[in-house]
Formats: structure tokens, sequence, C-alpha cells
């Protein structure tokens, strides 16, 4: 789509300001491509460089993380946290350790977060942080201790009204214990609402650990009862197996749906007669395996595969929930040929844009990440809540309130689209309504 004459600067200027942050170039554009209209609609939000204003973080930080392994040998990692807008409520975003972690990743993860955090209706501003750690391989001690240096720095910048950190790839539950450890520790507070994502025992909430997946299922049916469809019998490919991968394939089947296939870093494994997520629990949360595993001991039910894509496998319905740009052009091509109805994006940005624009044009219903991945995000914002009032709510009230959030936030995506003359079109719809909520916030705020 063409940019409108207005964002097309601010976008140069953004090119210019960020040089080579290539995922929040990509991030940046897509939502600027779609907001032309509601930029037309608002000329006082122009006045107030609203636009400008939301594509510049409110504050970036980079710090050292020096940590020991079990050897003695000695590490020297990069933490970041990028707190980017907080109009609507305390910055509100997980950590990602992985070692591809730029401080560009972190401002595209940030970015996204503001608009999904608008689109959820709660009162949570948007950040993201990181490093460039990498767990795999690491013992149990040697997480601790890296998290423990982490904290060591990020305490300082983080607080229940301020900043609340909490997972994303590679920082799963017990990295957060650790980190609220530490934090606890250092600050002699025991302020549970300081991060999301913690232990049912120590002040976390039902139905976070599966939130984003469910949500991304929840979500997704709305999109296909929006086309007059169901899950029933559908087949469906999830990539990934990670938390998001694990509870979408769980939420899945209990919808009627059957999930064919999914994926690690090292191939896919395709399971004709549905997916057996027991297992797939066993080898992932419990004995941190690669996915091949899974084939040998399901025998010739299953096959694992390297040497394709996991988008070659036919399905109705995809879900990608591994990370960014893990469906191209090809990719979408694959899928519309196998038949694809509706994909939804459980990780953030897993499309790149001519993959989208592929699907779009196909009549493909596409959930983009910001709107269909929220569910995680929303419940931590219930965990903060129930943290709040001292409260703790039982799992049915709480999966309950997460799939209203998901029905609302289909609504007002699509009744976006339709409003401004792109019905069907959720990429549109999302980010139009998450920048109007935030824009009209920042504008009543003042300029700070
Ligand atoms: N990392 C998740 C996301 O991408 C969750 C963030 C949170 O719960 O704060 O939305």
């Amino acid at each position: 789509m063409p940019m409108h004459g207005d964002l097309e600067r601010i976008y140069a200027d953004v090119l210019a300001r960020n040089p080579g942050e290539r995922e929040f170039h990509q991030a940046v554009r897509e939502v600027l491509e779609s907001i032309g209209p509601a930029v037309d609609k608002h000329p006082e939000y122009a006045d107030a460089k609203i636009v400008e204003r939301i594509c510049e973080p409110e504050r970036q930080i980079i710090f050292r993380v020096p940590w020991e392994d079990d050897r003695g040998a000695i590490h020297i990692n990069r933490g970041f946290r990028v707190e980017f807008n907080s109009a609507l409520g305390p910055y509100k975003g997980g950590l990602r350790f992985h070692p591809t972690v730029l401080l560009g990743t972190v401002k595209f993860l940030g970015f996204e977060q503001v608009f999904k955090n608008a689109l959820t209706g709660l009162p949570i501003g948007g950040g993201k942080g990181g490093s460039d750690f990498d767990p795999k391989g690491r013992s149990d001690r040697e997480v601790m201790r890296f998290c423990q240096s982490f904290m060591t720095e990020l305490y300082r910048h983080i607080g229940e009204y301020t900043d609340v950190p909490a997972g994303d790839i590679g920082v799963g539950s017990r990295e957060i214990g650790y980190l609220f450890g530490q934090y606890k520790r250092i600050t002699n507070r025991y302020e549970s609402g300081v991060l999301t994502g913690k232990g049912l025992n120590y002040g976390g909430a039902q139905v976070r650990r599966e939130a984003t997946g469910y949500g991304c299922a929840f979500f997704v049916e709305e999109m296909l009862r929006a086309r007059g469809e169901t899950f029933d019998g559908k087949d469906v490919v999830v990539s990934g197996s990670g938390n998001v991968a694990i509870y979408t394939i769980e939420k899945v089947h209990q919808l009627g749906g059957r999930v064919v296939a999914c994926s690690d870093s090292s191939g896919f494994v395709h399971d004709p007669k549905g997916i057996d997520l027991e297992l797939i629990k066993d080898l992932k949360e419990v004995r941190r395996e690669r996915i091949g595993a899974y084939a040998e001991e399901r025998g010739g039910e299953a096959t694992f595969v390297t040497d394709r894509s996991v988008w070659e496998v036919p399905c109705a319905v995809a879900l990608p929930s591994a990370t960014q740009n893990e469906i191209d052009e090809a990719d979408a091509a694959a899928l519309v040929r196998g038949g694809c109805i509706a994909v939804g994006e459980g990780a953030n940005m897993p499309t790149t844009p001519a993959g989208a624009r592929v699907l779009l044009e196909a009549g493909v219903s596409f959930g983009p990440g910001k709107a269909a991945n929220a569910g995680g995000v929303a419940t931590s914002a219930l965990e903060m809540q129930q943290n709040a009032s001292r409260d703790s709510w039982s799992f049915a009230h709480s999966e309950e309130r997460l799939r209203d959030i998901m029905i609302g936030i289909h609504a007002r995506c699509f009744e976006t689209a339709e409003e401004y003359g792109m019905p069907g079109n959720y990429v549109a719809g999302a980010n139009i309504a998450a920048y109007a909520r935030v824009a009209e916030a920042m504008l009543a705020l003042g300029l700070v």
C-alpha cells in the first residue's frame, strides 16, 4: 500500500535516525502504511506530532551483564530495556533471551507492544527488553547467575507503577522466578506486580502460562466465525514448539481442530493423525530436547522433516508461533495452494510484508500478532490486577476473562476495518484502532 505523504516523510526520518535496524523499520513501516486514513481524519494528532513521538521510544537502556559459568569462565552479555510508550499505563512487555537479540530487535518488539497493549483495552503502556544471552545448553545455576546479574542493573529502572517485564522467547517461569528473587533481595520489597508470568505459588496468575496460545486460538475462532466457519474437523499447522505453540495446540484440539505439524529450529514433525501434545510437552518443557525425538518416539505415525518448510504441509489454518519473519512470500503462496483460509500470528511479526500481501490478496483471513497474540500480555495485566488487590482468581474465571478480551479485540479490529472501508483487513483494523487509542491519550496528556 502506498504511504500517505506526511507518513512517508516521517518514515524516511525513522530510517535515517535508526540505521541498520531492519526489523524496527519493518514494524514501523507496516503501521505507517495502514494509519493514513486515521491521520487524515484527525489533523489535531498531526499538529501535536503524535506519529513522530510514537516512533521515538521514551527511554532506551543498554547495560553490561557480566556472569561466570560453571567452570569459572567469565562471559559478558548485553542487556536491554526499551521503554517505548507510557501514555496508557506503565511500560509493559516481555524480556527475550536469544543470541540474535540486538537493540533493533528490542525496538521492533517494543513498538509492536505499544499497539498490541492498546488493543487489549487494558491500562498498559508498551516496552520490551532482553539480552543476547543464549540459554541453550546452560545449566540451571548458570541461568540463575545470569538472571541475577541482569536484574542487578535492571531493578533500578522497573517497578509496579513504572515498568513491568514478563517473559518472551528464552524467558519462562524459571527465569522469571530468578529475576523476581533478585529484585526482592535488592529492593527489600515483596512487590509482586513488578514482573508477570510468576509461578502460581508466589503471586502468579492462573492461565498466564496458557494465555498467548489460548488467546490466539480464541482470536482465530472469531475470524473463522466471521466467515461462517469453525475449527471443527480442520487441519491446522502450528510452527514452533515453545510456550505459545504448545498452548495453541492444546486449545485448537479442545475447539475441534487437528494440529498435524509443529516445529523447532531443527525442522518440523508431520503427524497426519494429530500431534500428541503430551509427548511434545514432555520433550520441550521437561526434557528440553529437539523436535526430532518426537518422530522417533511416535514410530511410523510421524515424520521428521528438515529440508522443507512446515508451511508446505496442507492445512486450513496456519498459526505461526515461533519467531519473526518465518512466513515469506513463497511460504504464503504454499499456504494458499494448500487450501489455507486463516492465519493467526502467535509469534511477533512472523509474516514478512511480502508474505502478508500474498495472504491478503488471496482472501485469507489474516490476524496480525498485535491482535492475535495479545492474550498473553492481556493476562499479564490481569495478573497485575490480582497482585494489586492481593487476590487470585480461579482458572475458569481467568479463562473466561481472556476469551472475552480476545472477542473484544477481534470486534475492535473487524469494526475498525469496516469503518475505514477495508472490510476483512485485520492489519488495517488493528493498526488504526490501536493508533487512535494511544494518540487520544497522548493528546490529552500534553507535550510530554
Ligand atoms: N512477550 C509477550 C508478548 O509478546 C508477553 C508480554 C507480557 O506479558 O508483558 O506480548
